[in-house]
């Protein structure tokens, strides 16, 4: 029989898996979703939820899209499952690679798809390898990441991952051949610079790390667009032609992971145009099937593709599920909605001004030190001090409890650490962002009252 009550279900929660905070779901105020549509979903008790949050930076388009539905059936009827590199292929697989790469720079002409965000960054630091051992530069071993990054759980993406305590969770992590630079974030690394001056000072970092290391002993840099990673962290523009400049410079591929800046999320397409960042290889994941079903992709340049099939084409690399159809279908029937509804355009042209906007009216509230930015992606970050930009203790646990103040209220958005970061589904209404806002105000004047602030 089915428990129809929130608290019943949770009471059963002790059989999944004890990631972050299962073993307490019941004490965390955690909700059961029971079905969804739209930006909202419903818990088992019938209380309605905002995802403030897109599902985890994938559902773009929003719950409950039939077209979608019915795609998937579609193709499962015809074709269930197809292994796609042993000699098969299939037509989503094929329509989908050559959809991406038309929307994509003219240089991003390959496609190797995943299910996973991690398996894609896998797969584009595996490639990054095999492209040097190829050229006869097995030297070239090292990729550089960010501090505060994250490119998923499996051992390399977790290892480029920049957050320490992740690593410390267990498997030797970081491996060896991994290390970390810090990130564009004027706030806290950039204290009272210009924006343009920052972003030119923190692409030199890269270049110090190179000098630093050697050149002919780095395969790639790996970074998000903007860093959703670490409470929306986003780069002055002058970061990105600098970092570019820097790659080319010393010979290094630029591995860009697009896994939740990729379909919009920054407003356009692609991160990649946001910052006019031209990588050897992207990730893609997420939103691609608006979070429906699992998919990922790796795209990769002609630049590195060349070299593998000058050497044969062949690579012993691919999983079970690499392009799975009825994913591939679905990710098919979710851009062309993204296009033909012009989705994308009006997240960028209409909501992200007003999303903004928003954001930028928290500069009054007492516990908030900063603001940050791009397309639907927004951060509010908490401090104990405005002036000095000290930040409150781990141990208070301010971003936590704002984010169960809000989630109390009908309205999930995340803490990371103690930014209270949004991404709304690209198809929020100017309404329902007032909602939104309406509801993070009332969390953050309960935190203030009860972390006894005042204006
Ligand atoms: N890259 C980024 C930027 C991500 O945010 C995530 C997941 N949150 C991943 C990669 C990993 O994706 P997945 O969880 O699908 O493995």
């Amino acid at each position: 029989e089915l428990d129809t009550q929130s608290w019943q279900v949770l009471d059963r929660a002790h059989y999944l898996h004890p990631s972050t905070d299962h073993a307490s779901l019941r004490q965390t105020g955690a909700r059961v979703a029971a079905h969804a549509e739209g930006i909202y979903v419903w818990d088992t008790d019938g209380e309605r939820l905002i995802d403030g949050l897109s599902g985890l930076g994938n559902v773009n388009i929003g719950y409950g899209r039939k077209e979608l539905v019915d795609a998937a059936a579609a193709q499962m009827l015809e074709l269930s499952y197809c292994q796609s590199f042993f000699k098969t292929t299939h037509r989503a697989a094929i329509s989908l690679a050559e959809k991406l790469t038309s929307m994509l720079p003219g240089h991003l002409n390959h496609v190797f798809f995943q299910s996973s965000g991690s398996e894609a960054n896998e797969t584009g630091t595996r490639l990054a390898r095999r492209y040097w051992d190829l050229l006869g530069k097995p030297e070239k071993r090292i990729f550089i990441a960010r501090e505060l990054a994250y490119h998923g759980s499996s051992h390399m993406a977790a290892s480029l991952s920049g957050i320490w305590p992740m690593h410390k969770a267990g498997g030797d992590l970081p491996l060896s051949n991994v290390t970390h630079i810090k990130t564009a974030y004027q706030y806290r690394n950039g204290f009272g610079m210009d924006a343009d001056a920052f972003g030119v000072l923190a692409a030199s970092w890269l270049e110090d790390k190179i000098l630093e290391i050697g050149a002919d002993n780095i395969a790639a840099f790996v970074a998000e667009p903007a860093q959703s990673a670490g409470g929306a962290i986003c780069p002055p523009m002058t970061y990105w032609p600098e970092i570019q400049r820097i790659c080319k410079k010393y010979d290094i591929l630029l591995i860009v992971d697009e896994v939740v800046m990729g379909f919009g999320r920054t407003g356009e397409w692609f991160g990649c145009y946001k910052y006019g960042i031209e990588p050897d290889i992207m990730q893609v994941g997420k939103a691609i099937t608006s979070g429906y079903l699992p998919l990922s992709g790796t795209i990769i340049s002609d630049r590195v593709a060349d070299v593998l099939i000058d050497q044969g084409g062949a690579w012993d690399h691919g999983y079970t599920y690499s392009g799975h159809p009825a994913c591939c279908a679905v990710a098919l029937e979710n851009i062309r909605i993204l296009d033909e509804e012009g989705i994308v355009e009006n997240a960028g042209k209409e909501l992200a001004p007003y999303f903004q906007a928003k954001l930028d009216a928290f500069a009054d509230h007492p516990l908030i030190g900063d603001i940050r930015y791009v397309g639907l992606m927004g951060g509010l970050e908490i401090v104990k001090d405005k002036a000095s930009r000290e930040a409150y203790a781990y141990e208070a646990h301010i971003g936590d409890f704002c984010s169960a103040e809000a989630l109390k209220r009908g309205l999930a958005l995340r803490a990371n650490g103690d930014t209270m970061s949004l991404m709304p589904p690209l198809i929020t209404t100017k309404a329902q962002m007032d909602e939104i806002f309406d509801i993070t105000r009332e969390a953050l004047d309960a935190t203030a009252k009860h972390y006894g602030v005042t204006a």
